[in-house]
């Protein structure tokens, strides 16, 4: 029989993975695909990182820098679970792919390494999940290395977090003596990812516990294995859902420990599908018509067909290959002819999603960012960020003949999310916008190979951008006019007010207080 609504989205699982570079998330990633058998090899998702493939000449900085600039989706099984785990990109100059990225799961599992803790960027990334409300699952990874005391790890992500934790599991032994994980909620033992069944024992003393680890660490483990039980909070799923608490677990991802104890817990109580905000009413994950937004548009996947791939997610309904769609922003309809599933290297058509599923939708150029997809009704999805660019620069192009073509590839560029756009009000040439200064290597490469336009960039009189609004349109009228030197209009026509440095944009909103400006704008 066929699978109804509500029961696809109950076993879908949607999240992404956050940490610090060098923290175990490629590492997880690939023993994570492992189990859902998406991947036969371990070590085809290093590969794609250490870049053997030649996907495109753009991607040569990817190359070169040795980072990974795309975010990729992956889906896989494990149980009776549909994983689609939505990989972020590394470096931090592409925070807004990142942002966006987060706005489409529906948890996150925090890699953080246990001899480091929380680092700067897991942090980062920590605040925008909290921002959020987004659950975080924690996996405390290099447990085969000379790792912090179990309790200090704890202690710190509820100090510099300020987030309850509930270790699921206890790590037995750490470093050289590390054998394998202990479950304090079913007091079972698991001495490696290649055993699917925990082994139940008494307790701490048990021989099939500290038997596993050399004598003089053996008081050490029963000790704290005790106090953990007495002393630690217990898992509450209320709290875990509304942000408030985390799950602990340990292991190595490299060394095969703990991976299936995370994988299982995901499974087990990981969020499926939530409702999710537009801009009329909630849209709940079980309801028969389908919605979709986009959070992502990657050009390039495949150098031989230039085709742009808008990556959405499910919201509701369910979405089959073939199917007529609406574009609310357009009121146009759209055929989803090829909607596709993406694996860790190959792709398939789909032939049905749910809430929760992310397909990639192949298009020249219809979809942008931020688009909500309907079967007919008149709702907008809000929630994909637009964070204001901390660099500002302008196109200088060699060749003024091209002026025209400049303009229609910034503008698509602008529409994938590479960089943004502004248009200054009093006629002068656009400035691009990034908030990371790769970025703007990428769009010189892009414009080169895809558009052969040769450019470079200018230093532009500004540094500070927001979206500038009121409760009054007549008083927004007098701001925009009084200062039409420095604003200027984004892709959807927004006003945004330009400033040399914080001290101006200080100055005037000091002046201009019905005035509000806005350093992130959703996209609709
Ligand atoms: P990413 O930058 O977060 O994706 O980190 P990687 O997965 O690439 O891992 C960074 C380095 O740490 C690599 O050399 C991995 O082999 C190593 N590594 C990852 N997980 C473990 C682990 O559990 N134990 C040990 N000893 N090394 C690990």
């Amino acid at each position: 029989m066929a699978e109804t609504i509500p029961q696809a989205v109950a076993r879908r699982r949607t999240f992404a993975i956050i940490a610090h570079p060098d923290a175990g998330k490629t590492t997880l990633t690939e023993k994570l695909l492992l189990f859902g058998g998406a991947i036969q090899l371990a070590g085809e998702v290093k590969a794609k990182k250490d870049k053997i493939q030649t996907r495109s000449d753009w991607m040569k900085i990817e190359r070169e820098r040795g980072i990974s600039v795309v975010t990729s989706v992956m889906t896989f099984e494990y149980g009776d679970n549909v994983f689609n785990l939505l990989d972020t990109p590394g470096h931090e100059d592409f925070a807004d792919d990142t942002y966006r990225t987060l706005s489409a799961v529906d948890f996150a599992v925090m890699v953080i390494d246990a001899a480091k803790g929380i680092e700067p960027r897991t942090l980062k990334l920590f605040e925008v999940c909290r921002m959020r409300d987004i659950p975080i699952v924690t996996f405390v990874n290099k447990m085969d290395r000379d790792a912090r005391d179990t309790f200090e790890i704890l202690d710190e992500i509820e100090q510099k977090l300020a987030l309850d934790t509930a270790p699921m599991t206890w790590p037995i032994g750490q470093g050289k003596t590390f054998a394998g994980t202990y479950h304090l909620a079913e007091n079972a033992v698991r001495r490696s990812d290649a055993e699917v069944e925990r082994t139940k024992v008494n307790g701490p003393d048990s021989d099939k516990v500290v038997g596993l680890l050399p004598q003089n660490e053996q008081p050490h483990l029963i000790e704290s294995l005790d106090l953990a039980r007495e002393a630690c909070r217990p898992f509450d799923l209320k709290s875990f859902r509304e942000g408030h608490l985390t799950p602990v677990f340990f292991g190595s991802a490299l060394r095969n420990y703990g991976v299936r104890d995370l994988i299982e817990a995901l499974g087990a109580f990981g969020p499926s599908p939530r409702a999710q905000e537009a801009d009329s009413r909630m849209v709940q994950a079980t309801e028969p018509g389908m919605s979709a937004f986009v959070f992502k548009i990657q050009a390039n996947m495949d150098p031989n067909h230039r085709d742009r791939i808008a990556f959405v997610r499910v919201c509701s309904g369910k979405l089959e290959r073939g199917m007529k769609a609406k574009l609310v922003r357009t009121g146009k309809p759209m055929s989803l002819s090829a909607p596709q599933f993406f694996f860790a290297r190959s792709r398939i058509t789909a032939d049905e999603a749910f809430a929760g599923d992310v397909v990639g939708i192949p298009n020249h150029g219809t979809l942008r960012i931020g688009d909500t997809l309907t079967e007919g009704e008149n709702l907008l999805f809000r929630g994909v960020p637009n964070f204001a660019p901390e660099i500002l620069r302008r196109v200088r192009l060699g060749d003024a003949m091209k002026a025209k073509k400049l303009k229609e590839a910034l503008q698509q560029m602008a529409e994938e999310g590479v960089v943004q756009l502004f248009s200054p009000e009093d006629g002068s040439p656009a400035i691009v916008g990034v908030v990371g200064a790769l970025q703007l290597d990428v769009l010189r490469e892009r414009l080169n190979v895809e558009y052969t336009l040769p450019v470079d960039f200018e230093m532009s009189r500004f540094s500070i951008c927001r979206w500038i609004s009121a409760q009054d349109r007549i008083e927004l009228q007098r701001f925009i006019d009084a200062h039409r030197g420095d604003i200027a209009r984004d892709l959807d026509g927004d006003p945004v007010f330009l400033a040399p440095h914080a001290f101006g944009l200080n100055y005037e909103a000091e002046r201009w207080t019905a005035i509000r400006f806005d350093a992130v704008k959703d996209y609709q």
